[in-house]
């Protein structure tokens, strides 16, 4: 089972990942943590990419491709990835079916959180308070909302094309999104079941 969590920047993307692996034995793979523990550690990567993720800007395709790559090798065993963050642009996305086409796999569904802007700039601007994140402060968070507006949502039309996308409403509580996740899922597993008759 390979899921894409879509969604803004604090649209509960992370939140949602770690319940569900926690629940269910899925990996989440989340670009953005890839790259801040790269940063964190210090590395080759962490230095190139610094400067455009504090500024609330996409890195490369290419970067985040590979570390997605990287990640899925590392995880053979995994029962299901949860794509966080990931894809993020038209290529990214292709390069995501190419990945899981060579290992047999596709995409099985988008699962698009919902909510509106106003509510993104209060929890982010909280989240900011309290961890302190570079690219929460508001004038790089404006940039990344301007990003996931041209260069993400596209990515929504793309999927839906495939019929591949449950809305759920992100501005409900944490556990009200969850069971929304959870139906959606149950629906994909009785789907594909069926489909392998
Ligand atoms: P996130 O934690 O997913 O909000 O990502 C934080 C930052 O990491 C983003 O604002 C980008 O600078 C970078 N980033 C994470 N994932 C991607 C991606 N798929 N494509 C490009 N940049 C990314």
């Amino acid at each position: 089972m390979n899921l894409v969590l879509f969604g803004p920047p604090g649209a509960g993307k992370g939140t949602q990942a770690k319940k569900l692996c926690a629940e269910r034995g899925f990996v989440q793979l989340s670009t953005g943590e890839m790259l801040r523990a790269a940063i964190a550690g210090g590395s080759e990567l962490g230095e190139r990419v610094h400067g455009i993720m504090a500024s609330g800007a996409l890195v490369s395709d290419g970067i985040v491709n590979e570390l997605i790559d990287g990640a899925m090798d590392s995880n053979p065993r995994a029962s299901g990835f949860i794509f966080d963050g990931f894809p993020r642009t038209i290529p990214q996305a292709e390069a995501l079916d190419a990945l899981l086409g060579n290992r047999g796999q596709a995409v099985d569904l988008v699962l698009s959180l919902e909510v509106d802007n106003e509510a993104l700039l209060a929890r982010i601007a909280e989240r900011f308070a309290r961890e302190g994140r570079p690219d929460d402060n508001p004038e790089a968070f404006r940039v990344r909302l301007v990003k996931y507006q041209e260069q993400t949502a596209p990515l929504l039309p793309f999927y839906e094309a495939q019929g591949k996308v449950v809305r759920v409403n992100g501005m409900a509580p944490v556990e009200m999104v969850t069971e929304g996740i959870s139906a959606a899922l149950r629906q994909t597993v009785k789907m594909r079941a069926q489909n392998a008759k």
